[in-house]
């Protein structure tokens, strides 16, 4: 006899075709239902969608409920947790999956404790690090609805194991986190009907059966309801109220009869997955990018600095702004799939959250520049947050009365400087009248770049000094010959087209770079394309260019129009109605292994996606992209792109795919990948890299698009028009190509790192006071600036550095590395501590796992294709 467990629970979008504040009324009143309905034995058990946030913001208003939801939850009636969000696992860090799990675990603590459950039951797909996220919190049980085909198993029990050996005992609930709630409200038929889809393919007696959905209220008659049902299908079914802890518990005894699959899960065989969502609302996935990687690289490194020269880490600060952004990182808020509405009050966390974090850092580097012994006036002092040395050039502003200038390193050893830019700016009381300004209150704002080294979280000094003779390092603008170089790469341009010459390789790659532009009829969810389309492929065919060319940066940019239909019907009619401005530029920094590729246009056309190209003649079947702790192999072709339909699945297998940092494809000769500042989206046709810049569309949700049939997506009884969603106006995007013989997947994610981490700096002065929004305002010294430890250099690891954190009670600084190799091991990683300290490994929750002792050599041991390892070390 099957037994059905039935799980009460809700799911609580925080967000959606409603605002926060909409769904956070029907969450008061829902939650005194929760508690109502537990404390009068009207349920046994409730569990609260897993996510900590929403009691998070209802506790904001009512404080005095914490105790009741302690005891509940200690009673083992109330399930909360382990998550702070519902969030998405393909297009956020892996580093924000991580802190979502940590800030939703440190907050159970005080509510009676979390339920151990990797609980995602409506993420858009299922990334293929999660067993070792998982793991590494001591979780060892999960629970899923998309993404999972037919074909990879059909039991909807199985383990579920990463590359590095991890894995979870997983619950498929194949039939939606909703499935129960014919239970409650179906007619008997329809109850048997559902009693039945759900015990199909279980692997065991044990069926899980969630009731409950979208911001459902409490279902007060289930113990009659099933009490009703067991009386009319007793024979067959067993049905009782029962929660996740107890389910996997029983189906642990049976873990022999189980199989075990590998990898992630994106098909949209059974349950949609949007696999192109990952490129909607692209100006809030590029902010959550560029705070996402402050936050990690810049920010919590940059505090511990100031912690140990004694500006003391403010966490609450540091978890109030990481909230921010996971509240974004939920599966529909970070999907963009939103009324304009909510995807405002979206915008409005991301400009507090970015707010919050910039002036962090602008204040943090002022008082510790101000407070450093012997500091001086034009003294400019540059941070390295990052823990290997840093060698690329640093491209800076600098403010000085003089028109010229020079810079000196602190053995008064003038440092080589290329002047990109400078502008004459007015310092004195602005006037109605430019003639009433006073010419001896004019500074200059100069933009120069220069190398000099860094070593890993430390900063370092030049002085900024007059330059009496001529300029060093003139400008050259050189019209004639359209190309820019450095010692790797010389890129040309001619007639519309680029052509790359790769030195090392001796080959030249022509017409390597262009654009495309195509109809996008789907929705916020997905890309489809248009009923009648028209595909444009753009060249860069203008003859506005210029070139800059120095020591340090080389720069070719090129200015031009696209002239493309203004939307659908002029696209289907093939009238050309609408001009799109750009400006294209491309650098070259000394040494630099990247292309780096700036992107700037004023979107003035509707219903529509551009890609920019890259051409290669790398022949393979597949494709690589970062993952959150590792990388994913992908096929170019999906082996059910041309059955689908047949097949009768939700959504077209199109081999759109997400990339978090980059994409890659290789071959024996050459290796190519692009990475981007806040591009989540690549598709491989044909040995090109399509990269998805943007894609505007009108509606919330369509329905019977070609790429998805039937009922809309979001809200099936209506349209919902997001005219923002078309992303009109001035958009920019940044992107980097790196052109090299293999791929080496660490080498890359490092690069990502130098490319898209700027170093901090200030420069003492009092010409310009509006650097930054709180640069006019004095601020005060520290009495005794510390002197800074010395860190380890991870300069020459073959793995992947992660994060460096400081563990939640203050006393160890937390190094998080992996080895993203989906097939080779590292082995014998050391690292050298400046003095002998005492050692240890953790979790990714910064519990013990194994105590080293004290050590000044850390051998880090071996890692496995995968592995990620978090070295603790005692401050
Ligand atoms: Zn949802």
């Amino acid at each position: 006899m099957k037994k059905i467990h039935v799980v009460a629970h809700t799911h609580w979008d925080r967000e959606w075709y409603f605002s926060d504040n909409e769904a956070f009324i029907q969450f008061s009143y829902h939650m005194d239902e929760v508690i109502y309905a537990l404390e009068k034995n009207e349920l046994d058990y409730y569990y609260l969608d897993g996510q900590l946030s929403i009691i998070d913001d209802y506790l904001k208003v009512y404080p005095e409920k914490e105790t009741k939801i302690k005891e509940l939850v200690e009673a083992n009636k109330l399930f909360i947790g382990p998550w702070y969000t519902q969030m998405d696992e393909f297009v956020v860090a892996g580093e924000s999956v991580v802190k979502n799990l940590q800030i939703g675990i440190d907050m159970s603590k005080r509510l009676g404790g979390h339920t151990s459950l990797g609980y995602l039951p409506d993420s858009f797909g299922q990334g293929k690090d999660m067993p070792k996220i998982y793991n590494g919190f001591g979780i060892t049980d999960a629970v899923f609805w998309r993404g999972m085909p037919n074909e990879v198993t059909k039991s909807r029990e199985f383990y579920w194991a990463a590359e590095d050996g991890s894995k979870v005992l997983t619950i498929n609930i194949r039939n939606g986190y909703y499935a129960g709630v014919a239970l409650v409200e179906g007619e008997l038929y329809q109850k048997k009907a559902m009693l039945e889809l759900v015990s199909e393919d279980s692997a065991t007696e044990i069926v899980t059966l969630p009731v409950g959905g979208d911001q459902r209220a409490v279902d007060r008659d289930l113990k009659a309801i099933i009490q009703d049902v067991n009386e009319q299908f007793g024979t067959e079914y067993k049905i009782e109220e029962s929660n996740y802890p107890h389910i996997f518990n029983l189906l642990r005894e049976k873990t022999n009869e189980l199989p075990t699959v590998q990898g992630e899960f994106m098909s949209g065989s059974v349950s949609k997955i949007h696999r192109s969502i990952y490129s909607s609302r692209y100006d809030l996935k590029k902010l959550n990018d560029t705070i996402e990687n402050r936050l990690i690289f810049q920010l919590e490194p940059l505090m511990l600095m100031a912690d140990d020269l004694g500006i003391p880490f403010k966490r609450e600060l540091l978890d109030y702004i990481w909230k921010l952004l996971l509240k974004n990182h939920a599966h529909d808020s970070i999907g963009g799939c939103n009324t304009d509405k909510t995807n405002e009050m979206i915008l409005a966390r991301y400009k507090e959250a970015d707010q919050l974090s910039y002036s962090t850092i602008d204040y943090l580097v002022r008082k510790i520049s101000e407070s450093i012994q012997g500091i001086k006036e034009n003294d400019l002092i540059l941070f390295n947050t990052l823990p290997y040395t840093r060698t690329d050039p640093y491209v800076v502003e600098v403010s000085t009365k003089h028109e010229k200038i020079r810079l000196f390193d602190e053995m008064n050893n003038e440092v080589d400087s290329q002047i990109l830019s400078t502008e004459k700016v007015y310092a004195g009381e602005v006037r109605r009248s430019e003639s009433d300004y006073d010419e001896a209150k004019y500074y200059y704002i100069h933009k120069v770049s220069f190398r000099k080294e860094t070593r890993p979280l430390g900063y370092t000094i030049v002085t900024v000094k007059e330059q009496t003779g001529s300029n060093s390092s003139v400008i050259a603008l050189n019209v004639e010959d359209k190309h820019i170089e450095n010692e790797l790469y010389k890129i040309s341009f001619s007639k519309g087209k680029f052509s790359i010459l790769v030195k090392n390789q001796g080959k030249t790659y022509e017409n390597c770079l262009y654009m495309e532009e195509s109809g996008d009829e789907g929705d916020t969810y997905d890309y489809s394309p248009a009923y009648h389309d028209k595909v444009y492929q753009l060249n860069f065919d203008t003859t506005d260019i210029t070139v800059q060319t120095g020591a340090f940066l080389s720069t070719m940019t090129l200015n031009g129009q696209w002239s493309l239909p203004k939307d659908l019907h002029a696209r289907k009619v093939g009238e050309i109605n609408v001009q799109i401005d750009y400006t294209f530029t491309l650098s070259l920094s000394k040494d630099s292994k990247r292309i780096d590729m700036n992107v700037k246009l004023n979107n003035q056309a509707m219903d529509h996606r551009m890609r920019l190209v890259v051409k290669t003649p790398v022949k393979t079947q597949v494709s690589y992209a970062d993952t959150l702790f590792g990388i994913v192999e992908r096929n170019n072709q999906d082996p059910h792109i041309h059955d689908w339909k047949k097949l009768g699945w939700k959504e077209e297998p199109t081999e759109i795919y997400p990339m978090i940092h980059y994409s890659t494809i290789h071959d024996d000769t050459s290796s190519w990948s692009i990475m981007s500042k806040g591009i989540k989206e690549y598709q491989v046709i044909d040995s090109s890299l399509y990269i998805t810049l943007f894609r505007g569309v009108g509606f919330l949700g369509r329905p019977e698009l070609l790429r998805r049939p039937g009922d809309a997506s979001g809200n099936q009884y209506r349209y919902i028009p997001t005219p923002d969603s078309q992303l009109l106006g001035n958009l920019e995007m940044a992107l980097s190509l790196i052109i090299t013989d293999d791929f080496d997947p660490a080498m890359i994610q490092k690069e990502y790192q130098i490319y898209s981490v700027t170093s901090p700096y200030y420069q003492v002065q009092t010409l310009n006071r509006f650097t930054n929004p709180i640069q006019y305002f004095q601020s005060n010294k520290v009495d005794q600036l510390n002197s800074l430890k010395e860190f380890i250099d991870l300069n020459n690891s073959k793995l992947v550095f992660s994060v460096l954190e400081l563990s939640r009670d203050g006393q160890w600084v937390n190094i998080r590395l992996y080895n993203p190799s989906l097939t080779e091991a590292v082995t014998n990683e050391k690292i050298t501590l400046a003095t002998e300290s005492t050692v240890r490994f953790v979790d990714l929750n910064g519990d013990l796992l194994e105590s080293l002792g004290k050590l000044k050599e850390v051998s880090l041991g071996s890692f496995k294709p995968g592995e990620i390892k978090t070295v603790s070390i005692q401050r």
